[in-house]
């Protein structure tokens, strides 16, 4: 087909070669030729031209047949690339319908030209063939008129002449473009032809390895053919096999069925049975919730009998506590006596008598050694507390004795030691770090709240100061000093007003303080606040606090008075916290004037304080508390159930060796006192009960009463007791006082 495309194509070009010396022909004829000459040459070149685009559209179709045939391999290289052809094909055909239009413009454009020109002649024809009558008609001048009047139109035929010559020229030349434009596009066939051509060989390799790949396949096809069926050949044995154990399970699970279903059978009777139960439980409920109703009613009033019960046996487990722990402190001794030394501070300089003389054994917190001069001695006392120990943990070991007095014991702490050893220390503390006056108040505030719902405590403190053997109340005022009326009221006094140990007025042998201040806490801010005023009142008059402190004993008083809510008892218990005055022999350096008289104050009623402990811990029938003004105010709270703990403090320094073991001396001579049998000073306002009570002076003794200070309203009067407190001691006559620089 391509070589009959081609055969055409050549007989195409050479028609082309016959037309184009044609249209030479026509565009190189003279311009003597007629216009018939022209006219014939134009229709023969139109109907070539005609023929030729028949040819070409034939071409064209059987071109466009072939393409059909080929479109079978799409998506190829060589079919895009015929398309491209084709693209291109499309486009010449375009060009070429546009030059074949161009060129029938052109015709049509000559032929008009040749219309006119025809028409111009036969018009020129007839005005000649009118001349000429006319001049067949007219004498000679006229002819001349004429001649010269054909020629004047003769030369403007000549140049319409020349114009369509022009004109002819120009449309020749456009024909030649058209058939260079023609031989360009055969050029291009022929192009498209070969690669046509070139496509079809293509076409045909392609076919070849599609026939080639086609046979591969078939192989790789049986092959996974015979794959496939060994596959499935092996599939099926195993699932015959796997078909069989099924088989056999199933036979199981038949079996297991058969005996199931007895046991389906109990369900359902069971199941019918349940609903049964379900249908009658609302009244079963009904039954059960009224019985367990009955059951709880009864069961509460057990729990309320049991609770009452178990409230009786708490209140007599609660007692028996209390005597347990009187015994346990008993077994202690009534008088326990601590020790603490003191750390060496930055303060006390770094000289040979600053070096530490005090050790401690690590297996008992009850042994101290103090070291001098190469000998070592022993001191043993109830507990050491070593100079690393903690306010908070001083404070732990006397914290039973604190709550104790909430029970209704008179409770007395003691520091003492000499000036600088910590006693104030121990006792007050630092705002940072309080003492044991303010963390007992705390507790006290604590107990209280605790013991709220069965008791109506109440707290009241006083601060007092015996210096020279006069007592001064503390927390007395000047009243221009304090702004709020109440308290102006209450401290309203002269703050350095001696205050007198008096007996009772009504006889009943009580002692009376008149005019010392108690101030009823409640809070620590409260507790600051009387501190604070009676550390301003104790710095009055002195320069030197701290000198004056360690010359005089200070007194916190704390008085706790309780009525038991349900059973009405009273109780009162008083705590006595004293900081001692410094017990350094200063009488013995050679003081003079008021120093001395200071000093030998102090040492009597340190003497004295030494003295009534040694008669309690001897039993002797005389205890001389009238010895001094601290143990006279403090007899209730030394003697009978009272107990007492000495904090004896002492400075570790090779400076302070003599005073320190001077103390620890005194403090293991107390340490072995007892005071007599505790009792819990309980009163009940219906205890009618009384007992003799044998009193120190011959003349309470007479009254059989006892000497007991209490409280009320910022006063203290007298006041009867009936509690069970056996005083020991009778009669002041052979007693022979202890001097304290002896032990
Ligand atoms: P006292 O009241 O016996 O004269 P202080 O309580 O005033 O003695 O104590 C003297 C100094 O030693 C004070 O500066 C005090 O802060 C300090 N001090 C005493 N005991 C301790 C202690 N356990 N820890 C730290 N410093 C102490
Ligand atoms: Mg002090």
């Amino acid at each position: 087909m391509i070589s009959c495309l081609q055969e055409d194509k050549v007989r195409l070009q050479e028609e082309l070669s016959v037309t184009e010396p044609r249209g030479q022909a026509l565009g190189s004829s003279p311009q003597s030729q007629g216009t018939t000459d022209l006219e014939k040459h134009l229709e023969i070149l139109v109907l070539e031209n005609d023929r030729l685009k028949q040819e070409l559209n034939g071409c064209q179709l059987q071109l466009q047949q072939l393409q059909n045939s080929l479109s079978g391999c799409t998506n190829c290289e060589h079919s895009k690339e015929n398309t491209l052809l084709r693209k291109q094909t499309t486009d010449l055909q375009l060009e070429l319908g546009e030059k074949v239009q161009l060129l029938a413009e052109l015709e049509q454009h000559l032929k008009d030209v040749l219309q006119e020109k025809t028409e111009r002649e036969e018009r020129l024809n007839k005005r000649l063939r009118d001349c000429h009558l006319a001049l067949a008609k007219q004498p000679t001048p006229s002819v001349k008129y004429i001649t010269k009047k054909v020629e004047v139109e003769s030369s403007r035929t000549k140049q319409d002449l020349e114009e369509a010559h022009a004109r002819n020229q120009y449309l020749q030349e456009q024909i030649a473009i058209q058939r260079r434009l023609l031989a360009e596009q055969e050029q291009q066939l022929q192009d498209s032809w070969r690669t046509s051509a070139q496509l079809q060989a293509q076409i045909m390799m392609y076919e070849a390895e599609l026939e080639r790949t086609r046979g591969e396949m078939l192989e790789t096809f049986q092959a996974m053919e015979d794959e496939k069926n060994q596959a499935i050949e092996e599939v099926f044995l195993q699932a015959r096999s796997e078909m069989k154990t099924v088989h056999e399970n199933l036979n199981g699970v038949r079996m297991n069925l058969l005996s199931i279903q007895p046991a389906l059978k109990t369900l359902t009777s069971d199941y019918n049975c349940l609903k049964n139960h379900v249908r009658d439980f609302p009244c079963l409920l009904q039954d059960a919730v009224n019985q367990t109703k009955r059951e709880i009613y009864q069961a509460v009033e057990e729990a309320q009998k049991t609770n009452q019960d178990l409230l009786r046996k708490y209140k007599r487990e609660m007692q028996l506590r209390k005597k347990c722990h009187n015994e346990l402190v008993r077994l202690r001794g009534n008088i326990r006596v601590l020790c603490r030394v003191r750390p060496i501070t930055p303060e006390d300089g770094t000289g040979l008598d600053t070096r530490n003389i005090i050790s401690f054994d690590n297996d008992d917190d009850g042994v101290l050694y103090v070291s001098h001069r190469g000998k070592t001695t022993m001191f043993e006392l109830d507990k050491v507390f070593q100079p690393r120990a903690l306010q908070s943990e001083v404070f732990q070991e006397v914290q039973a004795l604190i709550t104790s007095c909430i029970d209704g014991y008179n409770v007395c702490i003691f520091a003492y030691g000499q000036t600088g050893s910590g006693k104030t220390y121990t006792m007050e503390g630092s705002p940072e770090d309080p003492g044991i006056n303010q963390r007992a108040l705390r507790l006290l505030f604590g107990e209280v709240a605790e013991r709220s719902a069965d008791w109506d405590l109440t707290i009241t403190v006083s601060m007092a100061e015996i210096y020279n053997e006069t007592l001064r109340d503390l927390l007395g005022s000047d009243p221009q000093k304090i702004e709020d009326l109440t308290m102006r009221n209450l401290l309203a006094k002269d703050p350095s007003e001696k205050l007198e140990i008096k007996l009772s007025p009504d006889g009943s042998g009580q002692l009376y303080v008149p005019g010392l201040i108690q101030i009823r806490v409640q809070s620590v801010d409260d507790i600051n606040k009387v501190f604070e005023l009676g550390r301003v009142n104790r710095a009055t008059d002195f320069t030197n606090v701290n000198e004056r402190s360690s010359r005089s004993h200070a007194l916190l008083i704390v008085s706790v008075t309780g009525i038991n809510l349900t059973s009405g008892v009273r109780t009162t218990g008083k705590l006595n916290l004293v900081d001692l005055a410094g017990s350094e022999r200063v009488g013995k350096s050679g003081a003079e004037g008021p120093r001395l008289r200071e000093a030998q104050n102090i040492n009597k009623s340190l003497l004295a304080l030494g003295d009534v402990i040694c008669a309690l811990r001897s039993k002797q029938p005389y205890i001389p508390f009238r010895n001094s003004k601290l143990t006279y105010l403090l007899q209730d709270s030394l003697s009978g159930d009272s107990k007492t703990l000495m904090m004896v403090q002492v400075s570790p320094m090779e400076k302070n060796v003599n005073e320190t073991v001077c103390s620890l001396k005194f403090a293991q001579r107390v340490r072995s006192v007892e005071l007599g049998t505790m009792v819990r000073r309980a009163e009940s306002q219906h205890c009618s009960s009384r007992q003799d009570y044998e009193s120190e002076t011959p003349s309470a003794a007479a009254q059989q009463g006892r000497l007991n200070i209490s409280h009320s309203g910022g006063s203290i009067v007298g006041k009867t007791t009936t509690g069970k407190r056996r005083l020991m001691a009778s009669g002041e006559v052979n007693h022979r006082p202890a001097a304290l620089s002896a032990l």
